[in-house]
């Protein structure tokens, strides 16, 4: 256990090559940076033992980009916890001076800090995005865990820029329940797509 407040110094929780399973990037190669800490409490999160991030070692910025390089990925997705809860500046300005394409999953509770080239915003119940996140994010990924949040996802996508990609994601414990309703409402509603969550069904991280 270890932290320190260097800004050149992040909390990884794991970092990892693999397939990027979910949203606008499914199937495509990338290295996952998971930055342990997050306060938005959803219910049904998958990843609850990020949430404490003084359970992490806080990792050089240097070595991160190192790791990233050293695997031959091009894209990097910085995911959580909640990444933003950090000063990613200089872990973006690492990344692209090595030539690769800076993608972040964020809940949009924080300020956006860094120079991303995919913002995927992926707004929860359970804390307020900010609204800077309506205009600045590429795609707009809404988890479905039950029927009132497809209301929910067209208020968000109501405030979106037009650029946006829209994604309904059934949540993984609903899968069986909410995949059927999603189906309908994207048929229905034809400018948002279904997101699955294709890592779990290829059985890699
Ligand atoms: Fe879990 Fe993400 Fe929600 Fe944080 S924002 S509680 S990491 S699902």
């Amino acid at each position: 256990m270890s932290s320190i407040t260097d800004p050149e110094y992040l909390p990884v929780m794991e970092s990892f090559y693999t397939i990027q399973g979910e949203g606008f990037f499914s199937g495509t190669p990338a290295y996952f940076v998971r930055l342990g800490g997050c306060d938005v409490g959803c219910v049904w999160c998958d990843v609850k033992e990020s949430w404490d991030a003084s359970q992490f070692d806080w990792v050089s910025i240097e070595n991160i980009t190192e790791e990233v390089k050293k695997s031959g990925a091009h894209v990097v997705v910085v995911t959580g916890g909640e990444p933003l809860m950090y000063d990613l500046s200089m872990l973006t300005k690492k990344l692209k001076e090595a030539g690769l394409q800076t993608n972040i999953e964020t809940s949009g509770a924080y300020p956006i800090t860094g120079d991303w080239d995919w913002i995927c915003f992926s707004p929860k119940k359970f804390k307020e995005p900010l609204v800077e996140f309506y205009n600045s994010s590429h795609e707009l990924k809404v988890v479905a865990y039950n029927k009132s949040d497809f209301k929910w996802a067209l208020g968000h996508s109501q405030k979106m820029n037009k650029d946006a990609q829209l994604f309904l994601q059934p949540e993984w414990s609903k899968e069986k329940e909410m995949t059927p309703l999603i189906v309908d409402f994207v048929k229905k509603n034809p400018e948002w797509k279904i997101s699955l969550q294709t890592h779990k069904y290829m059985d890699i991280p």
